[in-house]
């Protein structure tokens, strides 16, 4: 029987990155996937756009990929905040921050295909398309079975690394319990061509019907990612793209002046998903398996790809001391770790939808309050910086 160090379950972004970052340390890694590359590359999924910290396109360039992102990515220079039919607005400029840049805004599709390539170039094992259809946790290893091509698989490893989603059966498997919180909300998402070049700016607008963000992409483009109340949503999907653009330009304004639907609009039902735990014996938890976001900060996949880096930096050190890779001092460890940065992030992203969603008087006064003052204050406008950019 196939034995690994590492075995991941989940061959998304937060999955194929661990993949990468684990490469140069030795271990015997595995990665099970059930898409195949050319399901991944044809699903609407990875039309959607990923704002990327300053911080993840550190750890990129770390794992030697963004040389190979960054020409297909965006700036983002400006961060503007507005509330629809209200005063309250603020504006972050990175450079008053003695920054070049907030982050970079990539499609997922783009993202995915750097870091399934550098993959695919080194050793690592890619059993794919396969299912992880059980788990059995022995003292010292766990016996993993799989389905590939109809046929059942079994194979072990010292540790289960559970990258496998919100929905996450290793997470179920594993006995780990979750909190979710079902926003009733679905993003609808879709590339918008603006009239007026966005400059690099990335709007966050806030509505009486949800928060409406438009990220800059390449050329005179932006990515629109427009959060609805569920029903809210369906009664828009139902109309026609031209009427959708309507309601788009109305909500919007004119601040990019005409701007015309590209291509479909997709939709995403949001709901906060975050496990209980960060493990289970010879089990660790990484990306949406550990916490599903809304994504009104952009910080799901940014925070997954902490997970990742803070795991590997951990088996690094186990490694270099010849220790168990799945030892219990070690997942204690990573989830100690990790705690308070879930718990900043995951706090920051639900109150910001605490705060925008309803559309109280007194609540909206106060938010316009806020957004007006942190315009005038430096540091209050440094520390949302530092959220927004999850740092
Ligand atoms: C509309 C939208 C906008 C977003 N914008 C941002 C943003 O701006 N910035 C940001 O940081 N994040 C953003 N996010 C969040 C980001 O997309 C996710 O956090 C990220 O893609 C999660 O990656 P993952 O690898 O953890 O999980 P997934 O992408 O869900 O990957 C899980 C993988 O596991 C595989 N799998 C599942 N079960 C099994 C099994 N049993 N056996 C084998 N394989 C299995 C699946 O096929 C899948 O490929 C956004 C999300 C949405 C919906």
């Amino acid at each position: 029987m196939t034995r690994f160090d590492v075995l991941i379950v989940g061959g998304g972004l937060a999955g194929a990155s661990l993949a990468l970052a684990l490469e140069p340390l030795g271990l015997r890694v595995a990665l099970v996937e059930a898409v195949t590359e050319r399901q991944r590359i044809a699903s609407a999924a990875g039309d959607r756009a990923l704002a990327l910290a300053r911080g993840s396109v550190d750890i990129f360039q770390e794992l030697g990929i963004w040389k190979h992102v960054w020409e297909h990515a965006t700036p983002i220079k400006t961060i503007h905040v507005s509330d629809k039919g209200h005063f309250g607005k603020t504006r972050l400029h990175a450079s008053d921050l003695g920054l070049e840049d907030f982050g970079h805004v990539v499609t997922a599709r783009h993202l995915e295909k750097a870091v399934f390539e550098a993959g695919r170039k080194r050793a690592i094992e890619y059993i794919c398309p396969a299912t992880v259809t059980g788990l059995q946790t022995e003292a010292t290893e766990i016996q993993i079975e799989l389905e590939s091509k109809e046929q059942l698989k079994r194979c072990r490893s010292r540790l289960v690394v559970a990258a496998d989603g919100g929905n996450s059966r290793i997470r179920q498997w594993a006995g780990i319990g979750q909190w979710v919180n079902d926003y009733q909300q679905t993003a609808l998402v879709a590339n918008v061509l603006t009239e007026i070049p966005h400059h690099f700016v990335a709007f966050e607008r806030f509505t009486d019907t949800g928060p409406l963000a438009m990220l800059p992409l390449q050329g005179s483009k932006c990515a629109m990612i427009w959060t609805h109340e569920r029903k809210n949503a369906r009664e828009i999907l139902s109309l026609t793209p031209q009427d959708i653009q309507v309601r788009l330009q109305e909500t919007f304004g004119w601040k990019l002046g005409r701007l015309k639907l590209e291509g479909n609009v997709k939709s995403f039902p949001l709901c906060l998903i975050r496990a209980k735990r960060l493990f289970a014996e010879r089990i660790a938890l990484v990306g949406n398996a550990a916490h599903q976001l809304h994504p009104v900060a952009g910080q799901g996949f940014n925070l997954g790809l902490r997970d990742v880096m803070a795991l590997s930096r951990l088996l690094e050190k186990q490694v270099l001391q010849g220790g168990d890779p799945g030892a219990l001092t070690l997942l204690e460890k990573y989830a100690k770790g990790r705690l308070s940065d879930h718990n900043k992030i995951i706090g920051f992203s639900d109150g910001l939808i605490d705060l925008f969603t309803p559309a109280t008087i007194p609540l909206a006064l106060a938010r316009n309050l806020g957004l007006t003052a942190l315009d005038h204050l430096p540091m209050a406008k440094r520390w949302f910086a530092r959220q927004a950019m999850g740092m």
